[in-house]
């Protein structure tokens, strides 16, 4: 940092950025020069990095490391860049959103979990080699969470003195995950430790839990459409987290590794596993299914006591005696979802992002140096000033590609294969007066020119 803050800025008139520094007064310009964002590599480059030959990635995988996004650290484990942490943010601040208005209450359970929790289940065996096991200094066994039934309804059984009247308590929290796969790959798509958003709700009888369980089902179809991404919600097996009730949201795309019978005639949809191996028809209707591949990006069970009757987890009923929870658990994939979304928004070399993920809402692209150079600069600082003061929304949400040693058009290839929704180019035309901005809306295709308040009514 030092060597950052000391170092003279390209562009004259431009505030040096400073990350957790801010002159008073003075809002500071993002510029694209100081992101930590190992970036442009090249198809084989990013083989290498992955150890891997071309079959074995996917689109979203390829261009997630070629912007920078995200950097392999070990199998099935990525770090996450900053650019992709603030596009996770904005999806958690959503997922928030979603969870709370159905009364969701934020918890946070350790990822370190006693063996004894899951001897309780016998999931210690069930669960076999996908379990990460571990043991601490004084041979005491644990697993780091790959999911958390147990821990969360232990939790609840420890409260002794709950009534009907409290529930239904809907838990949910978002983690890291932890699962030995078998065959991690496809980058965020199928990782060994990913983040997970769960939930698990605590309900007083099978209608009311029943009910919950519809309830939490439009939170993730008000999601799914609030994001732009068109899943297909497919009836579903039970696996070993067990219940009587489940369901699946999957995005239908070619490298997803389920697979799904549609039945283009009634509403019928489900998990090829849930239909045997021979089942050629709609059960629903007897007419012929299609099948389309799925990523699974969320998943819903109705648990009932499964795990209640094992904690002991009770409330007093209605009637005054104890009675077991009935409960149901939500999984949405975190990381899953971004790059899902990538996978099936973007075209083979630009990223496209649902619009309310994108992790900067506008790239600004001053010309390069040279003649007029000063002139075009201030405006661009001008211009960024102005986008962030007039629309709060905007602010910390504005990127200035600083690169000016690069042509416009180099830079504007960058900005969209990056996949910013509103790129503005501080042309010649800007000079003019009064000037005009060329800006690009990346979501419609559209170019065009407007004034300074032209590019305001439109963001
Ligand atoms: P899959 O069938 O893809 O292995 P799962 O059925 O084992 O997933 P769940 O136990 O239902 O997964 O977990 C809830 C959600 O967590 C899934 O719907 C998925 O979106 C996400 N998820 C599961 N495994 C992974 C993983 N290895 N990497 C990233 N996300 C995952
Ligand atoms: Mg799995
Ligand atoms: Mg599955
Ligand atoms: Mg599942």
């Amino acid at each position: 940092l030092p060597a950052l803050a000391t170092c003279s800025h390209q562009l004259s008139g431009y505030v040096p950025h400073r990350f957790h520094h801010r002159t008073p007064g003075r809002r500071e310009r993002l510029v694209l020069s100081r992101m930590f964002q190992p970036q442009n590599l090249r198809e084989d480059q990013v083989l290498s990095l992955e150890g891997r030959s071309g079959d074995l990635t996917c689109k979203s995988q390829r261009l997630m490391l070629q912007v920078g996004l995200i950097y392999p650290a070990s199998s099935g484990c990525y770090h996450l860049l900053p650019y992709t942490v603030r596009a996770m943010e904005k999806l958690v601040r959503l997922i928030d959103q979603e969870m709370q208005a159905i009364g969701g209450q934020k918890v946070n359970m350790p990822s370190l979990s006693p063996a004894e929790l899951w001897r309780a289940t016998n999931r210690w065996d069930l669960m076999g080699k996908e379990l990460l096991r571990l043991r601490d200094r004084h041979g005491k066994e644990y697993c780091l969470g790959p999911t958390h039934e147990e821990a969360i309804t232990a939790l609840v059984a420890s409260q002794k003195t709950l009534s009907y009247k409290q529930l239904p308590f809907l838990l949910y929290q978002v983690t890291r995950k932890f699962r030995d796969e078998p065959r991690p790959r496809f980058g965020l798509l199928r990782g060994r430790e990913f983040y997970m958003k769960d939930m698990y709700t605590f309900d007083c009888s099978p209608e009311a839990a029943r009910q919950t369980y519809h309830l939490v089902c439009g939170a993730y179809d008000s999601l799914f459409h609030r994001l732009g991404l068109r899943c297909v919600k497919v009836q579903a097996d039970v696996g070993s987290i067990g219940g009587t009730m489940s369901h699946e949201f999957q995005l239908p795309v070619d490298v997803g590794e389920d697979r799904l019978a549609i039945c283009p005639s009634c509403n019928f949809a489900a998990n090829m596993e849930t239909l045997g191996s021979a089942q050629t028809n709609c059960p629903a209707c007897q007419g012929p299914l299609t099948e389309t591949k799925g990523i699974e990006v969320g998943h819903t069970f109705y648990l009932g006591t499964k795990y209640s009757s094992i904690f002991n987890s009770q409330f007093t009923n209605v009637h005054g005696r104890p009675s077991l929870a009935e409960m149901g658990c939500y999984g949405l994939g975190v990381t899953r979802i971004l790059a899902a979304a990538i996978e099936v928004l973007s075209t083979e070399d630009c990223i496209r992002w649902p619009g309310l993920l994108a992790p900067y809402q506008v790239c600004l692209i001053p010309p390069k140096k040279g003649s007029k150079e000063e002139a075009a600069t201030e405006l661009t600082g001008h211009l960024y000033d102005h986008i962030t003061e007039a629309v709060p929304q905007l602010r910390g949400e504005v990127l200035l590609d600083d690169r000016t040693h690069l042509t416009i058009g180099n830079r504007l290839k960058d900005a969209n294969k990056f996949g910013y929704p509103f790129v503005i180019i501080v042309g010649r035309r800007a000079l003019d007066n009064p000037a005009h901005f060329e800006v690009w809306c990346q979501n419609t295709g559209e170019v065009v020119f407007l004034t300074r308040e032209g590019v305001l009514e439109l963001l």
